[in-house]
């Protein structure tokens, strides 16, 4: 049965005909969160919160809400008109939003804790993964993401000043995630010459292969409607160096065979390399964690070895009324995991404030599936 389809069409039609409305707590408790960053797992905690009946305040660095949903995935893939139904929904049940304050400069994470009685890290896992090969510094070679959020700037009428725009280029994306698609994507729209995908691995299937059935989560090749557009998809390709031109420009890539080795190791394969021309690169490597600088020397925050802000079973971090949730403390990962965890952590909020909570727990922070109890 095509349970997704289900689920969104009576998602869909709840909308469209208004059914979805504010829910207005019936009782307020006094006590105070601030959730810090407006990306899907900070607004799922959130509204969770606010309709528990606390006083929740949202602080986003940006100068709209939203997170990755706002400024990282392109209006081709979500429309942004969702998420604005879903602030004015929560602003009607009583959230407050504080854009283009930025905790840890606007004000510190030590004051912000003194401010509230609890605080919730939503911060993301934002730290882009570079690629610190001979020529990287030339112009044109971006991280991907300020691609994506000038273009997503631009689509609603902002003045991006010297927006990065793929018009008549031949662009190289590096990295086949959803980030590499979306720029795919983007380059397609703004009228690129050619837009090839370099991906450092083997090949991935574009079925799901025999050994791994369902219900196993397979490594197969995830195409996208930004794939089905458009583009190259370059397999085994490790990027060796970046070539400019007399203006300090990139004009190619140097590419080579990516080679497995006995050690487990893998590399570029001596003698294969080669050259594909490039006026525009983007960098969509993954992300290596949270950022750490101001939550370490304010409050003292403590990381796990992968980047993560470290937490138990319980989403606390080891600073007490500290909680943390989604990407900033599960690593970079999908929107349902970020909703998933917000509204978790709500109920683990909800009780260390009030000593019990009827908030729903749907999905521990180790979890590998989402629990439907
Ligand atoms: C380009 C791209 C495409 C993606 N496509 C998909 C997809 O198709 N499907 C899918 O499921 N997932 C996708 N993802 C992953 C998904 O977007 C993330 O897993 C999800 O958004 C994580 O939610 P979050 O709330 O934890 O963090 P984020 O959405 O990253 O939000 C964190 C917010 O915190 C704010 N912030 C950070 N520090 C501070 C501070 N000190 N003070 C105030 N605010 C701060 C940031 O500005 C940001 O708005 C994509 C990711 C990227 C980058």
């Amino acid at each position: 049965m095509t349970i997704k389809q289900s689920e969104v069409e009576i998602a869909d039609t709840a909308l469209e005909r208004g059914y979805v409305e504010p829910v207005v707590p019936s009782r307020l408790t006094g006590k105070t969160v601030a959730v810090v960053g407006s990306g899907p797992a900070g607004l799922a905690a959130a509204q969770q919160l606010t309709r528990a009946g606390h006083t929740v305040a949202v602080y986003e660095r940006d100068d709209r809400v939203g997170g990755l949903l706002r400024y990282g995935i392109p209006d081709f893939k979500m429309e942004k008109h969702l998420v604005d139904f879903r602030i004015e929904q929560m602003e009607a049940e009583g959230t407050r939003f504080y854009p283009s304050t930025e905790i840890g400069a606007d004000i510190t994470w030590a004051a912000l804790r003194e401010s509230y009685d609890a605080v919730v890290v939503a911060t993301g896992a934002m730290v882009p993964r570079d690629l610190p090969v001979p020529g990287r510094s030339l112009g044109g070679i971006h991280f991907a993401m300020d691609y994506l959020v000038q273009s997503n700037k631009a689509v609603v009428s902002d003045e991006v000043p010297d927006q990065i725009r793929a018009d008549g280029k031949h662009v190289v994306i590096l990295g086949g995630g959803d980030t590499g698609a979306d720029c795919i994507g983007t380059a397609h729209r703004h009228g690129a010459k050619s837009v090839t995908t370099l991906a450092i691995g083997k090949e991935l299937p574009r079925e799901r292969p025999g050994h791994e059935p369902w219900p196993m989560d397979p490594r197969i090749f995830e195409m996208s409607s930004a794939h089905e557009e458009g583009g190259e998809v370059q397999w085994l390709a490790s990027t060796v160096e970046f070539s400019g031109d007399e203006n300090g420009n990139v004009r190619a890539l140097k590419v080579a065979e990516t080679e497995y080795r006995e050690d487990g190791s893998r590399g570029p394969k001596p003698g294969t390399e080669r050259e594909i021309p490039a006026d525009l690169v983007f960098l969509a490597l993954g992300f290596t964690g949270a950022e750490q600088e101001t939550l370490d020397s304010q409050v003292g925050m403590e990381f796990t070895s992968r980047g993560a802000v470290g937490r138990t079973e319980d989403y606390q971090t080891n600073v007490e009324g500290i909680f943390t949730v989604g990407d900033a403390g599960r690593g970079a990962s999908l929107v349902v995991w970020a909703i998933a965890e917000g509204r978790a952590a709500a109920s683990k909020v909800d009780e260390y404030l009030e000593g019990s909570t009827r908030l729903p727990y749907p999905v521990k922070p180790s979890d590998r599936a989402i629990s439907l109890t």
